[in-house]
C-alpha cells in the first residue's frame, strides 16, 4: 500500500508523517516512510539542486527534473518496498509538482498542466490513498516561523504563490475523491493525527 501526504508549508506533513507511521509500526505494519523530493540517493542529488535557489530551469524542465526525483525514488526505494509488501509513507509525492510547478509557479497555465499531466502518464506507482493537509495560509505561515531555519526557494515565495498550491490541492483532492481525502489540518496535532489514521486503517485490505 502506498499512502502519500501532500500540504502546503507549515500543513504539518512532517510531524504527521512520523506519527502515523509510528502508530502504524505499533499495529503491527512494516511501515517504510520516505519523502520527496528526495528518497534515494540520487533524488536527494536532485533535492539539493531542485531546492538551493540558483537554478534557472524553466518551468517545464523544472517540473521534469521533480519527475526525474521520483522516477529514481520510485524505482530504487519505492517499488521494491511495495514488492516486500511494505506500506509506504511518501511525504509529498506526484500532486506536489501539480499543485507546485502547475497551479504555483505557472498559475495553472493550461499548457503547463497538460505537461505535467504528460508526464504524469508514465509513472507506473500510484498511491492508494493520500491525505491532503489543508491549512489555512496564516496558520501555515505561523507554524514555519516557528519551526525557523533556513527556508528553501519555495518557502520565501509570496502570499499568492502559496495561495494558489493551496487552492491547487483542493481542487485536485475534489477530482479524485476515491484515493484523496482532505484532512483540516488546522486543529490540535492530536486530532488531526486520528483522522489520518482512521483514514490509513479505512483503506487497509482486510
Ligand atoms: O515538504 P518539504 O518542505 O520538505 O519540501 C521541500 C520543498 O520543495 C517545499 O518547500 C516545497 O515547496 C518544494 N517542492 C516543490 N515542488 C515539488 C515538491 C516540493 O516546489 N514538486
Ligand atoms: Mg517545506
Amino acid at each position: 500500500l502506498l499512502v502519500t501526504i501532500e500540504g502546503g508549508e507549515g500543513a504539518g506533513k512532517t510531524t504527521q508523517s512520523g506519527l502515523l507511521a509510528d502508530a502504524l509500526a505499533g499495529r503491527g505494519f512494516d511501515v517504510l516512510r520516505t519523502r520527496e523530493p528526495g528518497g534515494a540517493p540520487g533524488a536527494e542529488a536532485l533535492r539539493r539542486f531542485l531546492l538551493a535557489g540558483d537554478h534557472r530551469l524553466s518551468r517545464r524542465a523544472e517540473a521534469m527534473a521533480h519527475y526525474a526525483a521520483r522516477f529514481d525514488h520510485v524505482d530504487n526505494t519505492i517499488r521494491p518496498a511495495l514488492a516486500a509488501g511494505r506500506m509506504v509513507l511518501c511525504d509529498r509525492y506526484a500532486d506536489s509538482t501539480l499543485a507546485y510547478q502547475g497551479y504555483g509557479l505557472a498559475q495553472g497555465e493550461p499548457d503547463v498542466l497538460a505537461f505535467i499531466a504528460r508526464l504524469d502518464a508514465l509513472l507506473d506507482v500510484r498511491p492508494h490513498l493520500t491525505l491532503v493537509l489543508d491549512v489555512a495560509r496564516a496558520e501555515g505561515l505561523h507554524r514555519l516561523r516557528q519551526r525557523g531555519g533556513d527556508a528553501d526557494r519555495y518557502e520565501t515565495l509570496d502570499d499568492a504563490f502559496h495561495e494558489r498550491v493551496a487552492a491547487g490541492y483542493r481542487s485536485i483532492a475534489k477530482a479524485h475523491p476515491v484515493r484523496c481525502r482532505l484532512i483540516p489540518a488546522g486543529g490540535a496535532v492530536e486530532t488531526v493525527h486520528r483522522r489520518m489514521l482512521e483514514a490509513v486503517l479505512a483503506a487497509v485490505p482486510p
